[in-house]
């Protein structure tokens, strides 16, 4: 379902960060990528949804090439990816409600999504999602007023309100204790079992990925290093 073809990105500080990377993901696999800081990871995710430019390559989500769309039509088929960050990227002064709300237009309709009432139905769905995370009962609370592992479970349901087949997930454990990094990533590839949604997750944290996805993609140097299940990473070390 998504295919990179010779992804490169050299930003212009000359820093190659992506150097011909070619991937497949198929329909529901759930891919977590490894690599050291600078690596390339976090320039791989956001040139799957052109937050970053690619230099040239494609990114072919269901038979359409992403690099070659204008803005409209990248705005619509940025809906088709949920997007988890590291750092939640919740608006603060928003309830949960709000948060998980403004994601049903996706990031580019971001602010136009507070000047209108929502759907019933978009409602009725973020609850089932607070709910699915356990936290309905913190629905009218202050996104400023949680934890981090709940601001999180936030994030995830901001991205799976617009029923993305993608979610790209950017070090969604970083700024989180043991405990919480291993509910977050249990959530997120449960989550993706029950909805058939593929997913690629960066995240330095080898033993965390290697407990939870089947596939682990290794970048060194903007290069795919390593391609295959948790186990025969094990192996190669
Ligand atoms: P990772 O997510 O694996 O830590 P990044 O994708 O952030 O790696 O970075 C890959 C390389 O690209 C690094 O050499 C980094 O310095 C460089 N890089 C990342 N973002 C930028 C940017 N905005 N401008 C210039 N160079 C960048
Ligand atoms: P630009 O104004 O350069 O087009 P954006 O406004 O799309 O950039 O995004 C700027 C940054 O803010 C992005 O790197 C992204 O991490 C973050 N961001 C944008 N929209 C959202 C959103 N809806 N939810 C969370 N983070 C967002």
């Amino acid at each position: 379902m998504l295919r990179l073809q010779k992804l490169t990105k050299t930003y212009k500080t000359g820093d190659q960060a992506l150097k011909a990377i070619d991937l497949e993901v198929p329909k529901g696999q759930v891919l977590a990528l490894i690599g050291p800081s600078g690596a390339g990871k976090s320039t791989m995710i956001r040139c799957i949804n052109r937050l970053v430019e690619p230099t040239s390559g494609a990114v072919i989500l269901e038979n359409t090439d992403l690099t070659k769309l204008g803005p409209g039509a990248l705005r619509r088929a940025r809906r088709e990816m949920g997007m988890i960050f590291q750092e939640y990227a919740l608006v603060e002064r928003l309830t949960v409600m709000e948060n998980v709300l403004s994601g049903r237009l996706g990031y580019v309709g971001f602010w136009r999504s507070f000047l209108r009432r929502y759907p019933q139905a978009d409602v009725d769905e973020a609850f089932r999602l607070l709910d699915r995370v356990g936290l309905l009962h913190m629905a009218d609370k202050r996104a400023d007023e949680l934890s981090g592992g709940q601001r999180q479970r936030v994030g995830i349901c901001r991205a799976l309100i617009q029923n993305p087949k993608l979610l790209l997930v950017d070090e969604p454990t970083a700024s989180l204790d043991p405990k919480t990094s291993r509910q977050i990533m249990r959530l997120i590839t449960e989550l993706c079992r029950e909805r058939g949604l593929a997913a690629i997750i960066n995240i330095h944290d080898v033993a965390l990925a290697q407990m939870f996805v089947p596939r682990i993609v290794g970048l060194r140097f903007g290069e795919i290093v390593f391609d295959g299940v948790p186990a025969a990473l094990t192996a190669e070390k």
